[in-house]
């Protein structure tokens, strides 16, 4: 497992002349990199390096860029919830991951030392919950929260299923991807029948090891889906998103989300703009199945939530084919 700089130059994943560099980097945003990703990474700037590798860019902080991208902190009651949206809030157990993602929009505030939530703050949130019956919907993000202990887990979980008016349980996850050996018996028992949401930006990192934990995690009841970022070097291209979405739906997942990338501290390196974005999406529409087309979304700054970015196929003219022929619109709204 590799934490530091001085575990990238031994695994040959930096050289030693940006040592330096690279624990000033280190020391402002964590590193983390599991056995499972350092095995994928054939080269520093690959698609899969470029993810986790730091790199001496992380200090260039731009004006625009913000520690709080999605604004979290202006809707959140206790520390560790947020409450954005009248029927659903975020609980963040833990702030630890499984690795760290060089792009990641709470990049500020995860890490090894960023610890978990307390006894007393999770009873807080949960009496917040309890207390709010239009709240139908908790998901667990962080940090990773199957990084919290099996028995934690399921504790937690078990809290929430006791509430009359709670639905629907998500979590947000790396883990299956970056770590299949923590998907445990013990682990699929605490999580149950959940929705379960993994991070994953490349089709490389649907290896035999995590194909095979999310079948697990699949017959276990846990209903799959997946999130991406649309980050340049990564999967800034119609073929890279075609084979990421198609390897997802291989192993049961189907795409939900595309996220056009939050300007966090230090991340310019990855930013597509969202008109190529819309591009990308288009070129794939007609050419992949529905069920490989995920919504392509951008968190609007300052805690405003989140809205789908396109690409659009009505105008004021008719509506677009997937090849981007207009057609007009027949009265009642079919086209001709
Ligand atoms: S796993 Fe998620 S929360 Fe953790 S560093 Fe990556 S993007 Fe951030």
């Amino acid at each position: 497992m590799i934490r530091d700089t001085e575990g990238l130059v031994v695994a040959g994943l930096a050289p030693p002349s940006m040592r330096a560099t690279l624990d000033q980097v280190a020391a402002r945003y964590a590193v983390a990199i599991t056995p499972a990703i350092e095995a994928l990474i054939q080269t520093p700037n690959d698609p899969i390096g470029r993810q986790f590798i730091p790199d001496p860019a992380e200090l260039d902080h731009l004006p625009h860029e913000l520690a709080d991208p999605i604004g979290d902190e202006a809707h959140s009651p206790l520390p560790g919830l947020v409450h954005r949206y009248p029927d659903r809030v975020l609980l963040k157990p833990v702030l630890v991951c499984p690795v760290y993602c060089r792009f990641c929009f709470r990049r500020e505030h995860v890490g090894p030392g960023s610890g978990a939530m307390t006894p007393t703050q999770i009873d807080a949130a949960l009496a917040y919950i309890e207390q709010r019956p239009g709240i139908s919907e908790v998901i667990l993000t962080g940090g990773d929260p199957l990084m919290l202990a099996s028995r934690r887990l399921a504790d937690l979980l078990s809290r929430l299923r006791q509430i009359p008016h709670i639905d629907l349980l998500r979590l947000h996850s790396r883990v299956p991807i970056a770590d299949p050996s923590r998907i445990t018996p013990d682990l699929l028992e605490a999580l149950g029948p959940v929705w379960l949401v993994i991070h994953a930006n490349h089709a490389r990192e649907f290896t035999q090891e995590a194909t095979a934990a999310l079948a697990q995690l699949h017959s276990a009841g846990a209903s799959l889906l997946g999130q991406s970022v649309l980050l340049r070097g990564v999967n800034d291209s119609a073929q890279a998103l075609e084979s990421l979405f198609r390897a997802m739906l291989r192993a049961r997942v189907k795409p939900y989300y595309l996220h056009q990338l939050d300007p966090a501290p230090g991340t310019a390196r990855f930013h597509v703009p969202i008109e190529e974005g819309r591009r990308l999406l288009a070129e794939l529409r007609g050419r992949v199945t529905g069920l490989a087309w995920p919504t392509y979304v951008l968190d609007i700054q300052g805690g405003h939530g989140k809205v789908p970015i396109g690409p659009d196929y009505l105008d004021a003219d008719g509506v677009r084919d997937p090849s981007g022929q207009p057609h007009p619109l027949a009265r009642g709204g079919t086209a001709v």
